[in-house]
């Protein structure tokens, strides 16, 4: 994969939670592909290093990212947002179906806040709280970052929860979540919430283009700030 990929220690080989392994191991592919086709390892986020957005996403979905190896690749999540990032101009293209699709972002990097995919797309909390070591990596790593956008509560949640962990948030209460508020952070960093772009989501128009372009927007009248 041509990726521009932050080295997260060991994430490659990650076997810290025995449920996401297992349903791994055991996860029918799609009818009319193989288990061959399908990258079935924990999937690390991808963009630029250098980004000033991070955008936090739950989990792999089943056939998309743990399908391509890529986050919100190959699925209806990225279906809808791809586009949407491109418009902002945060990507060289609209099209997003395959890690070696040619995609390349530009002041943005993606993750999820768990790195395999969970059964019917929930992660237990214990599982949020193992994988939030590389959470933590990332946040360390990519350095130029001013806005971590977390896509759904869980997401928000579980990067709050990283927040908390080193020092920036004292009460997590503080930061309810809603749809396209944006919380500054001791360190000048901004939480930015959104509703995720999943195809239920969609499909209920709890999330439309519309609202998504707002975001995305306001991501970055917040990092044009001086
Ligand atoms: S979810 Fe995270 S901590 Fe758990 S096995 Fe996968 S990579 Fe490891």
């Amino acid at each position: 994969m041509s990726l521009a990929q932050l080295d997260l220690l060991s994430l490659y080989e990650c076997t810290r939670c025995p449920r996401l392994v297992h349903y791994l191991a055991q996860l029918p592919p799609k009818s009319g592909r193989n288990r061959a086709d399908y990258w079935n390892h924990p999937v690390s986020g991808f963009g630029d290093l250098a980004a000033r957005v991070w955008l936090v996403g739950l989990a792999p979905g089943a056939h998309g990212a743990n399908r391509t190896g890529r986050p919100f690749t190959g699925d209806g999540a990225g279906d809808f947002m791809y586009p949407l990032i491109y418009q902002a101009g945060f990507s060289n293209q609209a099209v997003a179906c395959d890690s070696d699709d040619g995609l390349i972002l530009h002041d943005l990097y993606i993750s999820n806040a768990v790195k395999c995919v969970p059964p019917d797309n929930k992660p237990t909390s214990a599982e949020f709280n193992t994988c939030r070591s590389y959470l933590k990596q990332e946040w360390q790593q990519l350095s130029q970052v001013k806005v971590i956008l977390a896509l759904g509560r869980d997401a928000f949640m579980s990067v709050l929860r990283l927040l908390k962990e080193v020092g920036l948030v004292e009460r997590i209460a503080d930061y309810p979540f809603k749809h396209n508020e944006a919380y500054r952070l001791p360190n000048g960093q901004y939480l930015l919430a959104s509703y995720h772009t999943s195809r239920y989501n969609v499909q209920t128009r709890r999330i439309t283009p519309q609202l998504f372009h707002a975001v995305l927007a306001q991501a970055k009248e917040i990092f044009d700030r001086p």
